[in-house]
């Protein structure tokens, strides 16, 4: 299961010497007022980079920033990660606003060694989200061989990741994604026993379909954040003024009847912090999983902290995805960090997927003790479903009819 990637080639497979490398990357960072609040998507692309330079490629760096309205919305311009790309690389890095032109290939090929061309946002262009089969033509016109290490934009069908290799021959993955899928592909090919999923976050609707498909994979579940509220509530008790899904709690209910019935475990929180009022800041401990009125919960409280770390103990294979409660605020992040540090301890296999969780690992203090942290959390996902991601699908060799 999951796709393998027999018959994908990767970037080692190319002689690159003097060859135009268009290098997809997910240099997709969060930016405040210009400036980069996490460079983790660019320090993970650097190994592609750097081993395509020293191989004597020419390189064309593309990739996507945020959802921009028009072309040219400033707010979302590339030129902070160019800026910090060519700290990184100790090389300049020519900006080029025009993918579609015939002047990136004369900017490449005229390159001097200390320069490097990285495409303007490819969201300026409408023919990016649209898989535009004319984007992609003017991005093939140039390029000799095309890598992908965009995992986290992977699962989109987008001109750079789908419509552009479908048009070449010469194409294949760079590093990060083939760790990428090797590190999930651990979690679906015969994963070591107990396996235990940590969900949690902000809804459960995001995470019907991972649940479903975890359903049959793992031994347990282990589940706080607001989710937990949902699931509590489809138990019939009260959760105050906590996030709870009503049109979710069906689910909930069903969801709770079937783990039982395959005789795996369900943990839901045994006691919570809460607060009255979320931007106070104030918190109480509640005794048990029931919450009063005028009470929200925040975050997993202290019992739960020490049975869901029991838990992780016990595991050998371990998802996490979803953090336990609002850890952005430091009052409320305890529980999340709580099971980062329990984690951290344990010696099996820990994955972690999903945006805020890895902001949330970070946080905490114990990302370098997790086995793997996946940049996509969106592709992360929709791989451990099962789901094949255009952008590996689209690496494949054509099939031959009749074969
Ligand atoms: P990921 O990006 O890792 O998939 P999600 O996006 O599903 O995770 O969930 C993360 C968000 O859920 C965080 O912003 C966090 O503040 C929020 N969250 C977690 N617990 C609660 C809670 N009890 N009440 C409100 N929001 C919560
Ligand atoms: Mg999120």
């Amino acid at each position: 299961m999951g796709s393998d990637l027999k018959g994908i080639k990767t970037i080692r497979d190319f002689e690159l010497k003097d060859k135009i490398v268009f290098l997809r990357l997910d240099l997709n960072v969060p930016l405040e007022a210009g400036k980069i609040t996490d460079e983790t998507r660019i320090t993970a692309s650097l190994p592609t980079i750097k081993y395509a330079l020293e191989k004597g490629a020419k390189l064309v760096l593309a990739s996507h920033l945020g959802r921009p309205k028009a072309a040219g919305d400033k707010k979302y311009s590339m030129e902070p990660v160019a800026d910090r790309l060519s700290e990184l690389l100790g090389k300049e890095v020519i900006l080029v606003e025009e993918p579609k032109s015939d002047a990136v290939k004369a900017l490449v090929k005229g390159a001097a060694k200390n320069q490097i061309v990285l495409l303007e946002n490819l969201r300026y262009e409408p023919g990016e989200t649209e898989n535009s089969e004319d984007f992609a033509q003017a991005m093939a016109s140039y390029t000799d061989i095309y890598i992908n290490d965009a995992f986290g934009a992977s699962h989109r069908a987008h001109a750079s990741i789908d419509a552009l290799p479908r048009l070449l021959k010469n194409k294949g993955i760079g590093f990060l994604i083939e760790k990428e899928i090797q590190m999930l592909n651990q979690l679906l090919e015969n994963p070591k026993r107990p396996y235990l999923a940590i969900l949690g976050g902000a809804k459960v609707s995001d995470k019907i379909d991972v649940i479903l498909k975890l359903m049959d994979v793992v031994d347990g579940f282990v589940i706080g954040g607001a989710m937990a509220y949902t699931f509590l509530k489809a138990q019939g008790l009260p959760v105050g003024k906590s996030l709870v899904e009503a049109d979710k709690i069906s689910f909930a209910k069903d969801m709770i009847r079937r783990v039982e019935a395959r005789d795996k475990t369900l943990l839901l929180p045994v006691d919570h912090v809460v607060t009255t009022d979320i931007a106070s800041r104030k918190v109480m401990t509640t005794s048990c999983p029931a919450i009063e009125e005028n009470f929200m919960g925040v975050v997993i409280g202290p019992k739960t902290i020490s049975q869901y770390s029991a838990a992780i103990r016990g595991a050998k294979t371990i998802f996490w995805n979803g953090p336990m409660g609002i850890f952005e605020t430091p009052e409320y992040a305890e529980g999340t960090f709580a099971i980062a540090k329990a984690l951290s301890e344990n010696t099996g296999l820990k994955i972690v997927g999903g945006g805020d969780s890895a902001a949330a690992a970070e946080a905490s203090g114990f990302a370098d003790k997790m086995t793997h942290i996946s940049t996509g959390g969106g592709a992360s996902l929709e791989y451990l479903q099962g789901l094949r991601l255009p952008g590996i699908e689209a690496l494949k060799p054509p099939k031959i009819s009749g074969l």
